[in-house]
């Protein structure tokens, strides 16, 4: 028995302890009910399981392996180092786990449309991959400052055939292009689905997107009792909306000789403006319908947040990891923009395994503590995601 208490998380209402729940006018309070439904009868039914497991399997590549990183251990000098390699899966990262749930949901619930805003992406490819696969029409929101530095994605995204909506309001980034994808959700809800690309938004989202990550976590627990036959004393995850770090986390909840550590992006310093520790240094308040930590200016607004990896950069998070945050369940730490580069270059470079740079915070941060502890413990590393992304942006930053 765990010395936690850990009730049904969500609650009927979509409440983990204070955070959640669906802050969003009734109408649409009536349409994420009904997704919720939809959702708790589908996942019931052997089909979908097994349509989804399949995919898992044939399609992602699943299991991801769990690689022993012997020679960046052994250049620390102390625990054991080991990576569940997530970047090795279709599309290089967790994003298709939960694309793939999402879109067969979609399939399920016979939606015409299924729509998203991207920022850096990431969840547009992941999600314009799924609904290839599943033959579901897509449409991707993105901003158009984000188009011009994003090529190889939006190329991507077109190639798969997905609609590409070009957003030249505001400051034409992630924020406006979440404004332009709802309002193009909301002219026909009952047809389309917003898919959200973490475990962030109202209920039912922050439930459905950790379901379909937790394979991470179920996968590498056995994965490791198999092998070693016993439990890590520490696994790790980086954390922007959370959807990695909860996906690996579910399942070692009630391990409570499990130390669980999320890494937050600290960019150029905590005590700078230019971060992203929504965890570390934010407080409850509300965003995008929920409950959660959220960074916020001195006028209550979201404030601008910063990291050198585009994919952590939200200010607020799921509100699962605030409630874990403030039960003491989970300890979140943060890791540098510069720190993030030293674990990119040093795993690329002692492991030939170039990381993506959210995935590189998780491993800077295994990179301080390995050293503080003996060469018997072991430390479980989430790596989200591969680096080709970042390649040409840490070459030009290092001169290389
Ligand atoms: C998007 C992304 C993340 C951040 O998202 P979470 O929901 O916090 O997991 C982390 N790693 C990679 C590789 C990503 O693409």
């Amino acid at each position: 028995m765990s010395k936690f208490d850990f009730a049904p998380m969500p609650n009927a209402e979509g409440f983990f302890g204070q955070y959640g729940g669906q802050l969003i006018p009734p109408e649409l309070k009536k349409i994420m009910d009904d997704i919720n439904r939809a959702y708790e009868e589908i996942r019931q039914q052997p089909a979908f399981q097994q349509e989804l497991d399949q995919l898992f399997a044939d399609y992602v590549g699943r299991p991801s392996p769990i690689y022993h990183a012997r020679r960046l251990s052994e250049q620390l000098g102390g625990a054991q180092i080991h990576l569940k390699r997530e970047d090795l899966n279709h599309t290089g990262a967790h994003k298709i786990n939960h694309c793939l749930g999402e879109a067969l949901l979609a399939k399920y619930m016979g939606k015409t449309k299924v729509l998203a805003e991207t920022g850096a992406g990431q969840h547009g490819v992941a999600l314009a991959t799924a609904c290839a696969l599943v033959g579901i029409p897509c449409e991707i929101h993105m901003g158009q400052v984000d188009i011009e530095k994003e090529h190889p994605n939006v190329t991507k995204m077109k190639i798969l055939g997905c609609k590409l909506v070009p957003v030249t309001r505001g400051t034409a980034t992630l924020k406006d292009a979440v404004d332009s994808a709802f309002e193009e959700y909301l002219k026909d809800p009952d047809n389309f689905i917003y898919a959200i690309g973490s475990v962030v938004g109202p209920h039912p989202f922050p439930k459905m997107v950790r379901d379909f990550q937790s394979i991470i976590g179920r996968e590498a627990r056995q994965q490791f009792l198999d092998k070693h036959g016993r439990l890590p004393e520490y696994i790790s995850a980086c954390v922007g909306g959370g959807s990695n770090a909860i996906g690996l986390f579910t399942e070692f909840l009630n391990d409570d000789a499990v130390n669980i550590v999320g890494v937050e992006p600290a960019g150029k310093g905590l005590d700078t403006k230019d971060h992203s520790a929504t965890l570390t240094k934010g407080k409850p308040g509300e965003i995008h319908g929920m409950k959660c930590y959220v960074l916020e200016d001195e006028n209550g607004q979201p404030m601008p947040v910063h990291s050198i990896a585009s994919g952590l950069d939200y200010p607020g998070v799921g509100p699962q990891h605030s409630y874990l945050k403030d039960l003491g369940r989970v300890q979140y730490e943060s890791v540098t923009d510069e720190e993030c580069l030293n674990a990119f270059m040093t795993l690329s470079r002692v492991e030939g395994i170039i990381p993506a740079l959210e995935s590189a915070h998780a491993v800077a941060w295994a990179m301080r503590v390995a050293p503080t502890l003996p060469k018997d413990q072991h430390i479980l590393v989430n790596l989200s995601g591969r680096g080709d992304k970042d390649a040409d942006y840490v070459a030009g930053k290092l001169g290389l």
